[in-house]
C-alpha cells in the first residue's frame, strides 16, 4: 500500500484535486500527518468521513512496524529494527541529547537513519556490506524511521545523520524527496544544518547533492589517504579514486556552508600507521576539513583488528601536530551492535528477508 508520508504539500493538493477536493483539504491533511503525528485517518476529525475512508483504502501512515528495540548498557543509545511492508528489515539508532553527533554535547535528539536495505558498496569493515544490496528505501520508509524513533523516545527528533545502513547518495531520488519533507516548515521542519549526509564517496551523487543547494552537513568515509590503502578498505575507491573524489569535495566546499568531516576508522596494520596520518593531514588541510577518528569496532566474520589505545592516540596527535581539527569517537552503543548493519545481520536467518544479491565490488 502506498504511504502518504512522502507526499509533499504540492503532491497532496494534486492528489486531493484528483479526488474532487479543494486545496484547503491538503492543508488539513498535512497538519494531521505532521503537526499532530496522526497514526490513522480515523483521527482526522475535520475531514469528511468519505474522504477519510477513501484515503484509508489507498494509503498508510506508518510504513514500518518496530520489531525490536535494544538499549546500550548505559541506557542511552537505543537501536531499533523495523519491518517494512514487504518483510525486509531496516535499522535505526536513537542517540540521546546529551551525546549527539561525533560525541559532542548537544541538546538535540539525534536519529541515525538508514537509506537502503543492505548496501552494494561492500566496505570491508561494514556489516551492511556483508549482507549485500537488497533495495532502496522509499522516501516514506526514510521518514517512517523518524516517526518510529519519536514514538520510542517520547520526544521529537531534531537532528538527523544519514549514517545507517546503505549509501544515501546511491538512493538519490528518494533521499531528495525525503529531505524536502524533512526540511519543510509545515512538515518535520528540521533545518539543513541539523542534517548530516554521510557518503562513501559517490562522486556523481555528491555533485547532485550540491545542486540540491541546501546547506547540509557532509561526512565522507575516507578510511584511507592513498588509493592503495583506501581501495583495500573501500572497493568504491576503484570506481571513484581520490583523484576524482577530492576535486568533487573541493567543488562541494564552493557551494556548501559547513566544514566537511572526514570519517576515518582506525584499523591496525591497514591504515593506522603514522605515515598514513601525515597523508590524511595533507588531504584534510587541502579540503579545510575536520577529521573524525573511530577506532575499529569488531564485526563478527571480518578480519580487521582494532589498534591499541596508545596507537590511536599517537595517530590523533600526529594530525593535531599538522594543525588538523580532529576528534576521536568511540562508537556509542558498541554493546548493542551499533556498527551499521549489525542488528539486522543477526536476524537475516528469517525466511523471506534474506538479501537478494551479494556485495558488488565497484569497479570501472
Ligand atoms: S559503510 Fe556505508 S557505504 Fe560502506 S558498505 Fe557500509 S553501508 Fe555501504
Amino acid at each position: 500500500m502506498d504511504c502518504l508520508l512522502e507526499y509533499s504539500r504540492d503532491a497532496l493538493v494534486e492528489l486531493l484535486a484528483g479526488m474532487g477536493h479543494k486545496p484547503f483539504r491538503a492543508t488539513q491533511l498535512q497538519e494531521w500527518v505532521w503537526k499532530h503525528r496522526a497514526t490513522s485517518f480515523e483521527q482526522m476529525s475535520n475531514l469528511p468521513p468519505a474522504l477519510r475512508a477513501e484515503l484509508a483504502g489507498r494509503f498508510c501512515l506508518r510504513p514500518l512496524e518496530v520489531v525490536e528495540v535494544s538499549e546500550s548498557s548505559t541506557g542511552s543509545t537505543r537501536k531499533f529494527l523495523s519491518r517494512m511492508q514487504d518483510g525486509h528489515l531496516v535499522e535505526s539508532v536513537i542517540i540521546p541529547a546529551a551525546v549527539g553527533q561525533g560525541g559532542a554535547h548537544s541538546s538535540r535528539l539525534t536519529l541515525c537513519v538508514s537509506s537502503q536495505v543492505g548496501c552494494a558498496f561492500g566496505c570491508r569493515f561494514c556489516a551492511s556490506g556483508l549482507l549485500g544490496f537488497t533495495r532502496n528505501l522509499t522516501a516514506s520508509e526514510i521518514l517512517g524511521q523518524i516517526l518510529a524513533a519519536e514514538q520510542i523516545a517520547g520526544e521529537r527528533v531534531d537532528n538527523l545523520v544519514f549514517m545507517g545502513m546503505g549509501e544515501p547518495l546511491a538512493n538519490m531520488d528518494n533521499l531528495l524527496a525525503a529531505l524536502t519533507i524533512i526540511m519543510d516548515q509545515q512538515s518535520l521542519n528540521i533545518g539543513a544544518r541539523h542534517i548530516t549526509i554521510s557518503t562513501s564517496g559517490n562522486v556523481p551523487g555528491l555533485r547532485r547533492l550540491a545542486e540540491f543547494g541546501r546547506p547540509l552537513r557532509l561526512a565522507v568515509s575516507l578510511h584511507g589517504a592513498s588509493d592503495e590503502v583506501r581501495s583495500q578498505v573501500m572497493p568504491v575507491n576503484r570506481k571513484w579514486p581520490l583523484g576524482e573524489l577530492i576535486p568533487a569535495l573541493r567543488e562541494w566546499n564552493r557551494t556548501g556552508k559547513h566544514m566537511i568531516t572526514l570519517e576515518y576508522i582506525l584499523i591496525q596494520d591497514v591504515n593506522a600507521m603514522l605515515p598514513e596520518a601525515r597523508k590524511l593531514a595533507r588531504i584534510a588541510r587541502e579540503l579545510n576539513a575536520k577529521v573524525n577518528l573511530i577506532p575499529y569496532n569488531t564485526v563478527d566474520g571480518l578480519p580487521w583488528v582494532r589498534p591499541s589505545e596508545a596507537d590511536c592516540k599517537a595517530f590523533c596527535r600526529a594530525l593535531m601536530a599538522e594543525k588538523v581539527p580532529v576528534t576521536m569517537r568511540y562508537e556509542k552503543g558498541h554493546d548493542i551492535n551499533a556498527a551499521c548493519g549489525q542488528l539486522r545481520l543477526r536476524r537475516t536467518a528469517q525466511p523471506g528477508v534474506a538479501p537478494t544479491r551479494v556485495p558488488k565490488i565497484m569497479e570501472k
